[in-house]
């Protein structure tokens, strides 16, 4: 019997950028018993199923976007004798849907550390039940990942998790229903530990792979001071001074190891928590800056945010603090227009952003968008799956909008979309942007990322022209070597635990 976790994708690159962190936690809560579990990432390589036999266990993670082609793989394990067992995200908010279309004989809903390794002992038994409910498992307890099993060359950066989790409850996001509005931190060291363990391996670049790296604010302490909770107001105090604990270890690292971060804007006002990020070498941050308007931001339920000139005074912020951004935008809003689109992409010029993302709104399960749309949407199907269950449709029938918008045709949104990356990514902007750097080594390198970024995330998302998907594909296969190559040291196997 062997254990097989596998991350299915439908787009194999043969180099990835983020070592996709779930299969090497659950790699490290397989019991070693078991043996060492075979990973398939497929967005490195499209799984061999020759290596799966009867008797064996495959985890299967599923998010929305790739759960079709994990129910392919499912149903293939299935017919080959194996126990096939899926979680993830999608998993937890529909478990049903992978015994209907994934041959799944158990789904596991919530974290997995904690209830895997019973998972697999009742499979090994033969008698998995049907549903397990992992739940949201405390900090202290979140598993190590397993990066010795990591393959030698094929990822740019290593990712850790410092917590799960996100106070916040935006209305396109399901990060706060499935992970919950507890921020759970994970106890310093054992952060630091999987860093030092990936710096060993050569890892310079490492994502802090975070729901919300900043879940206490100056406004929550304040609220709490306020409301005369003094238990409250401690509690509080005691997880952001982790936090700077964390960052002081961070800080002790050597030198040439840099992160990056997804946090909220109101990090921004907080210049102590900048300050820390800065010497911890946190160097850029996602930040969710959506909507430039405050109509946009009140109808996704993020008014912390600001909008207009107080929203590009608080992004470069972030650069005053060497933090760079990487702001993400959403497109298609129930308040955009055509006028929108160059206006947001006139934003990020002027905040100082230094990568930007333009994500189409999409009613993804789990979120508070998704239930008002189900409920609004016209009875419509695509290759006889109803839209309301988009991520069955297959993926070459499947729409890139699905949500009407009151003033334009979803061709409109999809090529507005389209100009706003091209002229954030055009050779002239990035070579700008690429002050940000000193050497001319460097510089080629942001020029390399950024394009590789671009083929990676907006041509093979969003673009509906087929030849347009296949040339990017070929293109960042063909960029993501020697991009690698910049990211990665000479390993440091001797690297010791700050003190
Ligand atoms: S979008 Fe970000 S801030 Fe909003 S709920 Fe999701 S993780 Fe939290």
């Amino acid at each position: 019997m062997r254990v097989h976790l596998v991350n299915p994708s439908d787009v194999s690159f043969g180099t990835a950028v983020i070592t996709p962190r779930w299969l090497y936690v659950l790699a490290g809560a397989t019991p070693r018993t078991c043996g060492d579990p075979s990973i398939t990432d497929e967005t490195l390589d499209p799984l061999d199923p020759s290596i799966i036999g009867p008797g064996d266990v495959v985890g299967i993670g599923i998010h929305t976007s790739n759960a079709l082609r994990g129910y392919t793989i499912g149903r293939m394990a299935r017919e080959r004798g194996a126990w096939v067992v899926y979680g993830g995200i999608h998993a937890t908010l529909y478990p049903d849907e992978a015994f209907e279309h994934g041959g799944a004989h158990a789904v596991v809903k919530g974290d997995g550390d904690q209830v895997w390794p019973i998972v697999i002992g009742d499979c090994v038994a033969g008698e998995p039940k049907r549903v397990y409910d992992g739940g949201w498992v405390v900090g202290e307890s979140f598993v190590a990942a397993r990066w010795d099993l990591l393959p030698p060359d094929r990822y740019m950066w290593g990712s850790v998790q410092t917590v799960r989790g996100c106070p916040k409850h935006c209305s396109f996001c399901s990060v706060w229903k499935t992970d919950g509005q507890v921020a759970r931190q994970r106890g310093v060291d054992a952060v630091v530990r999987e860093v030092v363990e990936l710096r060993r391996l050569g890892f310079r670049f490492i994502a802090l792979a975070d729901d919300n790296f900043y879940p206490v604010t100056l406004g929550d302490l304040a609220a709490a001071a306020r409301r005369k909770d003094p238990a409250r107001l401690e509690s509080l105090k005691a997880q952001r001074e982790e936090r700077f604990e964390l960052m002081r270890k961070l800080a002790a690292l050597p030198g040439d190891i840099y992160f990056f971060t997804q946090i909220t804007m109101e990090a921004a006002e907080d210049p102590e928590f900048l300050k820390a990020m800065k010497t911890a070498r946190i160097l850029g941050a996602l930040v969710g800056v959506e909507s430039v308007t405050p109509e946009g931001l009140k109808a996704i339920y993020k008014e912390f945010n600001d909008s207009g000139e107080g929203l590009v005074e608080r992004l470069q912020e972030f650069r005053k603090y060497g933090v760079h951004v990487l702001g993400s935008f959403i497109f298609g809003l129930p308040t955009d227009t055509p006028e929108t689109f160059a206006a947001t992409a006139d934003f990020a010029e002027r905040a100082d952003i230094t990568f930007a993302q333009f994500v189409m709104l999409t009613p993804f399960p789990g979120t508070i968008d998704f239930a008002k749309w189900e409920k609004e949407a016209e009875p419509a199907t695509v290759g006889g799956v109803p839209v309301t269950r988009h991520w069955l449709i297959p993926a070459a029938l499947r729409p890139k909008i699905y949500t009407k918008h009151p003033v334009m045709t979803p061709d409109e949104l999809r090529q507005n979309t389209q100009v706003a990356w091209d002229r954030f990514y055009s050779w002239s902007a990035i070579w700008k942007r690429s002050r940000c750097v000193r050497s001319v080594r460097a510089r080629l390198a942001f020029l390399l990322v950024s394009k590789l970024y671009r083929q990676m995330y907006a041509n093979t998302g969003i673009t509906a022209d087929s030849a347009r998907y296949s040339r990017s594909t070929r293109w960042a296969r063909r960029l993501a070597k020697p991009t690698r190559r910049l990211f990665i040291g000479q390993p440091m196997p001797d690297l010791q635990m700050p003190s």
